[in-house]
């Protein structure tokens, strides 16, 4: 299991501090802010991963300067990011975001609708699909928490046999979460409060 640390809100001390640690994947959610980190530690080797929502003008960026999307919620982003991912790069990691709990207000794609999304995004050309991500609406105790969570694993088993893939992935779990998230076989937990403390807003 990988620890995707999230280091949005938080100034490069803290992430250089967390580098020392020996972390060396780091999660952003806004653009701008991430291009500035991404480019103050050029000189190291980190993993950037993008967790935050996704406008369309925004992918170029994206697929410039990031290992990981974890946010592709609909076919045409997913489509300019293989179109703008540079050839000298290696494909771009990436995980479709699902709305688990079905609010309406959430972004992600709804569970039936992967099967129809899954076959075109495995045939783009610069893009690594490896899995699925989510954010489910918060829940009270360990045992409601896994609820959610146990839905994507199984979406994601699903879509390994029917398309016969090795998604590898379950982008799930933060601090409030990641007990219930890792019982449910997370693979890569993102966590921001429970590493860096309170975000400045
Ligand atoms: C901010 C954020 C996190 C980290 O949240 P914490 O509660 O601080 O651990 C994880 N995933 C996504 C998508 C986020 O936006």
């Amino acid at each position: 299991m990988q620890l995707l640390a999230v280091s949005k809100r938080h100034d490069c001390s803290k992430i250089q501090q967390a580098i020392d640690a020996g972390q060396t994947a780091f999660g952003e959610n806004y653009l701008q802010e991430a291009l500035d980190k991404i480019q103050y530690f050029s000189d190291c080797q980190l993993q950037w991963h993008f967790i935050g929502p996704i406008q369309s003008n925004k992918t170029r960026k994206l697929a410039e300067h990031f290992d990981w999307v974890h946010t592709v919620d609909r076919l045409k982003i997913a489509q300019r990011l293989s179109e703008q991912r540079p050839a000298d790069l290696a494909p771009l990691n990436i995980c479709l975001q699902v709305n688990v709990s079905e609010e309406g207000t959430k972004s992600g794609l709804l569970l039936h609708e992967l099967n129809e999304v899954v076959p075109q995004v495995i045939a783009l050309p610069n893009l690594c699909l490896r899995g699925l991500m989510a954010i489910p609406a918060p829940a009270a105790g360990f045992e409601q928490q896994r609820v959610p969570f146990q839905q994507l694993r199984e979406a994601l088993q699903q879509l390994n046999q029917q398309y016969q893939l090795n998604l590898d992935t379950l982008s799930m779990g933060m601090s409030d979460d990641m007990e219930a998230a890792i019982a449910e076989g997370a693979t890569i937990v993102r966590v921001g409060t429970a590493i860096f403390g309170q975000r400045l807003t």
